[in-house]
């Protein structure tokens, strides 16, 4: 038998210093299991080895080493159930805490964070307000319950016209923020524009068709998160001003 106990624990240093701790784990219980356990087994099976100093000094060391290998792996099997679980609660905790219960998409506080990290990474973005026309009229007439219907279908309509990047958030009541990254103001405008005949031209059961309003704004060099939204407001103003189902660019 090669002297080995020295290279076990050179092995196990090598994998401290090498490796994350998720791997060291797995790597140190798999290279104690592979090289002790051949060596116990021989151990129990040549007893004439037992009566050597090396055979005695194997057994004292490589069987509670043992022991405490099954012992880990049964808690680290637990450990990592347990870290699992946490995993997918913290996952759903996020995702509750940063949608919007009604429509799925994000809420405004999400949206905010999401909208901070881009003025953190200074990269310009696109803004678009989507607002829907007269949607009191839709509660007044049809109920809440039906305005709710009708929430949801705008935003069904807009999610599925978006690409990937763009993020989509419920800004308040009836009112749509679309946070664009890397576009010019023809591309914006043009996407405001499929969105704005989309929605107007899908009906929705018992309410019929609906319209919105859009602002477009895009980020201006050295123009703040607050100065660019404020032109997109005042572009969404504008539209409702001028007659409501239109799209307007600041
Ligand atoms: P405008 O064309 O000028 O935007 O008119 P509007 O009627 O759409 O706007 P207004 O701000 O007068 O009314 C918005 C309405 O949206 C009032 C509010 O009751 C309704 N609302 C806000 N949140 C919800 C919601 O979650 N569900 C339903 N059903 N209605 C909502
Ligand atoms: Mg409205
Ligand atoms: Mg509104």
């Amino acid at each position: 038998m090669p002297p080995l106990s020295g290279g076990i624990f050179l092995l196990i240093t090598c994998t401290i210093v090498f490796l994350n701790p998720h791997e060291f784990v797995k790597v140190t219980i798999g290279l104690w299991t592979t090289l002790a356990a051949p060596i116990v087994i021989y151990l129990l099976c040549h007893p004439q080895e037992l009566a050597t100093p090396r055979g005695i000094d194997l057994m004292v060391t490589l069987v509670p080493a043992m022991g405490m290998n099954i012992a880990l792996i049964l808690l680290y099997s637990r450990l990592q159930d347990a870290i699992r679980q946490l995993d997918q609660e913290r996952f759903h905790l996020k995702e509750i805490s940063e949608r919007d219960a009604l429509t799925g998409v994000y809420n405004r506080r999400a949206g905010e964070q999401r909208l901070q990290e881009f003025e953190r990474s200074r990269q310009e973005i696109g803004l678009i307000l989507c607002d829907i026309d007269h949607f009191k009229q839709v509660n007044d007439r049809h109920g809440h319950l039906i305005g709710d219907q009708v929430l949801q279908a705008v935003t069904q309509c807009v999610q599925t016209h978006l690409r990937k990047q763009d993020i989509l958030m419920r800004w308040g009541g009836e009112e749509f923020l679309i946070v664009i990254i890397g576009e010019n103001a023809q591309e914006l405008m043009l996407l405001a524009e499929r969105l704005r005949s989309k929605i107007a031209s899908q009906p929705i059961p018992t309410v019929g068709n609906v319209t919105a309003s859009f602002g477009v704004a895009l980020q201006q060099p050295l123009e703040n998160l607050i100065q660019l939204f404020d032109r997109t407001d005042q572009a969404l103003y504008q539209a409702k001003a001028a007659g409501r189902n239109q799209v307007m660019l600041s």
